[in-house]
C-alpha cells in the first residue's frame, strides 16, 4: 500500500463491482485517489463496504490499461496504435462494408453490465438507430436473463420486489443458489444480523456455503440437493404447502388469477411432485423438505433470496417461476420482510436490462413488436425500428459460424472468458470480419479483435448504476478518462460515422431522454438523484420519490399468474466416463473473470482457482489436498489444484472462474435455459484425475 498523504477533497460515487451497489467516497489528493471508504449515507450499504469496494479500485491506474486506440487488418497481425479518428473511421468503414455485402442484420452489439445505464442505453440506440437492427444483447444473458423472463411472466415486472432493508422484518429467510458471504458481502452482513436476531434460515444449495455454519449463524435446514434438481425441490416444497393446507387462501383469492392458481394447485398436488417421490432425484431427505416447507409457509414473514444457482440452469426460467409461485401461494409478496429477491452479480445487471439491451425489448421491458412503443422511439430517434427481435449472444455465435453474422461491437465484456464452451466462442469470433472491443485491458476477447477502443473505468465516468433492489445511484467522475474520452462519447462518435447523429453534452441528458421515453423512469433526473441520494424505480407521477416495495396493492400485471413448472432432467448426464458433476461460483476477494481484481492487492487473498472435491471422491482417485488434477468434460479439459473439503457432497466438485489460465469455461457445455438461452454453467459432467505439475 502506497501512502499518498492526507486527502484534500472527496467524491461520492458507487462501487462498480457487485449488485449491492455500495455508495463509496473516493478521498482524493489532486487527481489521485488516496483511499476509498464507504459512504455513511449510502442507502444500500449504510456505511459498510467489502474488500473489493475498499481495496480493489487500483486497477483503474494499472500499467496494463490501454490508453491508445489500436487497429489491425487480421488477428494474426500486430496491433498498430492509431488516433481516435483513424480507429473510429476504420471500425465504421468495416461495419458499413459488411452491411453492404451481407445485409443490415449481419452486425450487432453487446452491452456491458459493468458500464453505466447511460452508456448501455447509447449502445442499444447505436444498434437500433445506426446499425438499423435489433441485434443487441447484454451479458445479463449469461446470468440473470431467466429472472427477467420468470418474474415478468408471473408478477409482470422483471425485477426484484424489495429493498435490502426489508430483510430486517423477515422471520424466515430462504437462500437458494446464492452465496451472499462471497458474492454480496455487505448485504450478507445485514442478513447475518437478522439471523442473529432470531430469524430462521433455509439454504438450498449443493455446496455447504458459509451461511450454513458460521460464527453465530446456523441454517435451520440445508437442503443439499444435486445440481440440476432445483425445480424438483421447488415443486416438492409447493406439494407440501398445497396438500397440507398451508396456502394463504385470502391472498390468492384477492391477488391472483383463479384459473392459473387452480391449474398449478392440481399440478403440484400430484404424487410425482411429493418430497418422497423426488427424494431419489434431488438427494434431499423428504422429511427435511416437508419441515422446510412448513417453516416457509407458516413461520411469519418469509423472504426468498436467490442467485445464479437458480438461473444458470437448463430450467433457470422455470425455477424463477417456481419461486414466484411459492411466494404468491403463501402471500409472501408486497410488504416488508417478504418477497422475491434476485441477488444480481454485476454492478449494473439490473440497469443494463432496464434500458433496452435485450434484442426483443426496448427500454422499460417493452417488446419491439409493440407498435405504440416502437412508434414512440421512432419519433424520438428519427429512424424506423425493426419489429422483429434480433439475435441473442449465442445466436450471434451460431450465425457467425453459418456465415451470416460478420461484425460485433463489444463493450466491456470478455465473452471469450466468461461465456460457456470457450472453443465454440473462439471459433465464432474467428469467423467474423470485424470485431470492435471497447475495454480497459487487453482481455481474452481482444485476441480476436480488429479494433481496440480504450474504455474508461468507473472512476473516470459520470452516470448511474442500478443495483439489485432497483436503486439508481450516481456514478461521479473522480479523474479524467485516461484515453481522453468516456465510453458514451466514443459510442456517439461511432454512430456519427455510420450516419446517425446523437447530441448530448453530458450523461444527465441521456438520462433525461431515458426518463422521457420510459414510464418506470419518468420521474428520474440527476437533480433528484443528487437531492435524494438514490431512487428505486418505478419513479413517476404515482411514486415521485421511487418505489421501495413493488406489487404492494396489486401485481404490476394485475393478478398474479401461477405457472406450471414441470421438472425436466438436464441433458447433461453423468456416465462412467464423466461420473462427477462440476458446479461453479465466486469467492469474496475476486470478481468474475478477474480482469480488475487480479490487478489489485486482492490477488494476495486468492491467487488461483481451485477444484473443491469431497474427501471420499479424492481418496478414490488418489488425489491429495493441493495436488494438481486434470478435469475433463465432453467440451474440453483443464488443470487445477485440488482442495479436498467436505463443503462438497460426494459426486459433486466445484470451482471458481476468476483466472483465465484455469479455463473453467473451457469445460462448461452449450446447454442453456429453454426460455432465455442463459447457459447451464452449474451442471457439467466431468472426470477428475491426478496429473503431474503442468
Ligand atoms: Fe462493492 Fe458489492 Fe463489496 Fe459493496 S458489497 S463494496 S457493491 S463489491
Amino acid at each position: 500500500i502506497i501512502w499518498l498523504g492526507q486527502p484534500e477533497h472527496s467524491v461520492v460515487t458507487t462501487c462498480a463491482y457487485c449488485g449491492v451497489g455500495c455508495a463509496l467516497k473516493a478521498e482524493m489528493k489532486g487527481n489521485e485517489v488516496v483511499r476509498m471508504v464507504p459512504h455513511k449515507d449510502g442507502k444500500a450499504n449504510e456505511g459498510h463496504a467489502c474488500v473489493k469496494g475498499r481495496f480493489a479500485w487500483g486497477y483503474a491506474t494499472h500499467k496494463d490499461r490501454i490508453t491508445k486506440p489500436m487497429i489491425r487488418n487480421k488477428i494474426t497481425d500486430p496491433w498498430r496504435e492509431v488516433s481516435w479518428e483513424e480507429a473510429l473511421d476504420y471500425a465504421a468503414s468495416k461495419f458499413r462494408r459488411i452491411q453492404n455485402e451481407h445485409g443490415v442484420n449481419s452486425i450487432g452489439g453487446i452491452v456491458s453490465s459493468r458500464c453505466t445505464n447511460e452508456e448501455g442505453y447509447l449502445v442499444q440506440k447505436l444498434v437500433r438507430a445506426a446499425f438499423r437492427n435489433n441485434n443487441v444483447d447484454t451479458c445479463a444473458r449469461v446470468c440473470h436473463s431467466p429472472t427477467g423472463y420468470g418474474l415478468k411472466q408471473t408478477l409482470g415486472e422483471s425485477a426484484g420486489t424489495q429493498t435490502f432493508k426489508s430483510i430486517e422484518y423477515a422471520d424466515v429467510i430462504m437462500v437458494i443458489g446464492a452465496n451472499p458471504t462471497d458474492g454480496h458481502p455487505v448485504f450478507a452482513s445485514r442478513m447475518k444480523k437478522r439471523l442473529r436476531q432470531g430469524a430462521k434460515l433455509i439454504v438450498i444449495d449443493p455446496r455447504r456455503i458459509d451461511l450454513i455454519k458460521s460464527p453465530h449463524v446456523r441454517a435451520d435446514y440445508h437442503l443439499q440437493l444435486k445440481p440440476g434438481t432445483n425445480v424438483a425441490i421447488v415443486n416438492a416444497l409447493a406439494h407440501v404447502i398445497v396438500t397440507e393446507g398451508l396456502l394463504n387462501e385470502a391472498f390468492i383469492a384477492q391477488r391472483c388469477e383463479d384459473r392459473t392458481f387452480g391449474q398449478w394447485r392440481d399440478f403440484v398436488a400430484q404424487p410425482e411432485n411429493s418430497p418422497e417421490t423426488m427424494e431419489s432425484v434431488t438427494g434431499v431427505s423428504a422429511t427435511h423438505v416437508r419441515e422446510a416447507a412448513r417453516l416457509y409457509a407458516t413461520g411469519g414473514n418469509a423472504a426468498i433470496y436467490y442467485g445464479l444457482g437458480v438461473t444458470e440452469h437448463a430450467q433457470g426460467s422455470t425455477m424463477v417461476m417456481g419461486i414466484a409461485n411459492l411466494a404468491m401461494a403463501t402471500g409472501n409478496v408486497g410488504r416488508e420482510g417478504v418477497g422475491i429477491n434476485p441477488l444480481r452479480g454485476q454492478n449494473n445487471v439490473q440497469g443494463s436490462c432496464d434500458i433496452g439491451s435485450f434484442p426483443h425489448e426496448l427500454p422499460g421491458y417493452r417488446h419491439v413488436s409493440d407498435t405504440t412503443t416502437r412508434i414512440q422511439f421512432e419519433e424520438a430517434w428519427g429512424v424506423s425500428i425493426q419489429s422483429e427481435p434480433g439475435l441473442r449472444i449465442p445466436n450471434m455465435f451460431d450465425a457467425a459460424l453459418h456465415g451470416s453474422f460478420k461484425g460485433l461491437y463489444c463493450q466491456g465484456e470478455d465473452i471469450v472468458q466468461s461465456d460457456p464452451n470457450t472453443q465454440h466462442v473462439a471459433a465464432a469470433l474467428s469467423a467474423m470480419e470485424c470485431i470492435v472491443v471497447q475495454d480497459i485491458f487487453l482481455n481474452e476477447t481482444a485476441k480476436y479483435a480488429h479494433v481496440l477502443l480504450p474504455g474508461s473505468s468507473f472512476l473516470e465516468k459520470d452516470g448511474t448504476f442500478t443495483n439489485a433492489e432497483r436503486r439508481i445511484s450516481r456514478v461521479r467522475k473522480v479523474m479524467p478518462p485516461r484515453a481522453g474520452y468516456a465510453d458514451w462519447e466514443v459510442t456517439i462518435q461511432l454512430a456519427k460515422r455510420l450516419g446517425y447523429d446523437m447530441h448530448y453534452s453530458h450523461p444527465s441528458e441521456i438520462m433525461d431522454e431515458i426518463a422521457r421515453l420510459t414510464p418506470t423512469f419518468r420521474g428520474v433526473s440527476y437533480e433528484k438523484l443528487d437531492r435524494l441520494g438514490s431512487i428505486q424505480w418505478p419513479c413517476n407521477d404515482h411514486a415521485p420519490e421511487g418505489t421501495p416495495i413493488m406489487h404492494s396493492d396489486q401485481f404490476v400485471r394485475g393478478k398474479g399468474r401461477f405457472m406450471l413448472t414441470k421438472y425436466v432432467a438436464t441433458d447433461e448426464k453423468v456416465t462412467r466416463r464423466f461420473p462427477l458433476i462440476l458446479t461453479t461460483g465466486r469467492i469474496l476477494s475476486q470478481y468474475n473473470v478477474g480482469a480488475q481484481t487480479r490487478r489489485t492487492e486482492n490477488v494476495r487473498w486468492h491467487a488461483e482457482d481451485r477444484l473443491e472435491i469431497h474427501p471420499h471422491d479424492a481418496e478414490e482417485r488418489g488425489i491429495k489436498d493441493d495436488s494438481w488434477v486434470g478435469i475433463q468434460s465432453r467440451a474440453g479439459e483443464t488443470v487445477l489444484r485440488a482442495k479436498v473439503t467436505d463443503r462438497m457432497q460426494p459426486g459433486v466438485v466445484y470451482t471458481t472462474f476468476h483466472f483465465p489460465e484455469s479455463g473453467a469455461n473451457v469445460i462448461t457445455t452449450d446447454n442453456s435455459d429453454w426460455a432465455t438461452n442463459c447457459p447451464e454453467y452449474k451442471v457439467t459432467a466431468v472426470q477428475v484425475m491426478p496429473v503431474a505439475h503442468p
